[in-house]
């Protein structure tokens, strides 16, 4: 459920008519609507609420300050990746404890940011980073609570590019060498072991991978508590899917979701962690774009947006499907006809539906892409000096712009140019 919904005719989002943003804001953008996001991190909230957790919003989908603040404020945590993360989930006025970093590259750097502004656990990838958190944390005189994240060699069924929980996959320790490393990681100065972490990927589509994951994950807290370890979180992942195509069957709910977590690990007594990204802002965020121009081809006929590659590269990148609508719908009932529909990048990449089966458009009209919410705008660019594009945030009757175009002259003088050229 979103609130992106049409009302005589004209796309809204939440009270605000979508042509109206546009007109103000100028096109391509990103927008959100402030219910839907926290409507679905309340969905996680509740889906676990029987038993002691804290939803830790994968904030790598969609990092905007006005959404950090907006999901801190109702109660969220934050899964960070990275120290600008980090940076980012505490200028949102998260406090520390309800920040957990997660990432397999994390730096002496980032491990000290962290450290010096306050952390609920590290999410341990490799042995040569539990030293390195080790080491750092002895250095600063703290001891610092740590999950490690095991892969437990199960097949996500998602696309190869973000499954995470096959042994090939570079995240976390293989399952089988877990009580080694545990015993290594109880051993070292500065670290306290408080959990086990998982995360087999995203945009997960069926239950049946996380059952796999999550029941060896239990098995695993037995035989650590056997060893004398004191397990009393478990961290889940993130990797909940949405639906990205109307014809497609609907993934899994959430509440479907914490059963499952209660069926297969509730009787741990754990406080549990999850890590959903896509699910919260997915569906909760549309591209708005204008067709620039109707251009028949041979055989074909183009739909040529304002938007491209550079501001939602999903298509490219992951063959992803999005669903593409007019912000007006035609009054009359017009027959369908098949577009290609692209942006004006130099590159055949830069194409994100073929043969798409559209209503009549022409240059001008708006459209606006469905499910843009995670992984479009933060995974946006300048390629091909297009500027940033802008993000909206929308609530009831209200909008603001929460990121704004940068003009020609902002990109330009990003760049120095030395005396000595
Ligand atoms: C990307 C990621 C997530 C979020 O995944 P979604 O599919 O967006 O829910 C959670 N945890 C970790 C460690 C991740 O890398």
């Amino acid at each position: 459920m979103d609130h992106f919904l049409y009302r005589d005719g004209q796309l809204f989002a939440e009270d605000v008519p979508v042509a109206e943003i546009a007109a103000q804001v100028g096109t391509p953008f990103y927008l959100y609507s402030l219910n839907t996001l926290l409507r679905h991190f309340t969905l996680f909230d509740e889906a676990l609420s029987w038993g002691p957790h804290l939803v830790c919003y994968a904030m790598k989908a969609a990092s905007n300050q006005a959404i950090l603040t907006a999901l801190g404020k109702a109660g969220a945590g934050m899964d960070v990746v990275s120290g600008g993360e980090y940076a980012r989930a505490k200028a949102a006025g998260v406090p520390g404890e309800r920040i957990v970093f997660s990432g397999v590259g994390k730096t002496k750097e980032e491990i000290r940011l962290a450290l010096e502004g306050g952390i609920r656990q590290f999410n341990v990838e490799s042995e040569p980073e539990m030293r390195a958190i080790s080491e750092v944390a002895q250095s600063m005189g703290v001891e610092v609570p740590v999950a490690i994240r095991v892969n437990p060699d199960v097949d996500a069924k998602t696309h190869a590019k973000i499954a995470t929980g096959k042994s090939e996959n570079k995240f976390g320790i293989p399952i089988a060498r877990a009580k080694e490393v545990y015993a290594e990681a109880a051993a070292l100065p500065g670290l306290k072991v408080v959990g086990i972490d998982v995360h087999i990927g995203s945009q997960l589509t069926q239950l049946e991978p996380f059952e796999q994951a999550y029941r060896k994950v239990a098995e695993l807290t037995e035989v650590l508590r056997a060893e004398g370890h004191e397990i009393t979180r478990l961290d889940l992942g993130g990797g909940l899917g949405i639906p990205y195509a109307r014809s497609n069957e609907a993934p899994p709910l959430p509440s479907d979701y914490g059963q499952l977590i209660q069926r297969t690990v509730g009787h741990l007594g754990c406080e549990i962690e999850i890590e959903p990204g896509r699910l919260i802002a997915g569906n909760s965020g549309l591209l708005v774009s204008k067709v620039i121009y109707l251009k028949n081809g041979e055989g074909r006929d183009f739909l040529i947006l304002d938007a491209a590659m550079n501001d939602l590269i999903r298509p490219a990148m992951y063959d992803a499907h999005h669903e593409i609508i007019p912000v007006m719908e035609s009054e009359v009932a017009t027959e369908l006809a098949p577009y290609d529909i692209v942006g004006p990048v130099c590159e055949s990449g830069d194409t994100f539906a073929k043969g798409r089966l559209m209503p009549p458009l022409k240059a001008g009209d708006l459209v606006a892409f469905r499910s843009a919410g995670a992984y479009g705008a933060v995974m946006s660019s300048e390629y091909n000096t297009r500027p940033l594009v802008p993000e909206v945030l929308a609530k009831e009757v209200q909008f603001a712009v929460i990121r704004a175009r940068p003009t020609y002259e902002d990109i330009i003088n990003r760049d120095t140019v030395p005396e000595w050229l």
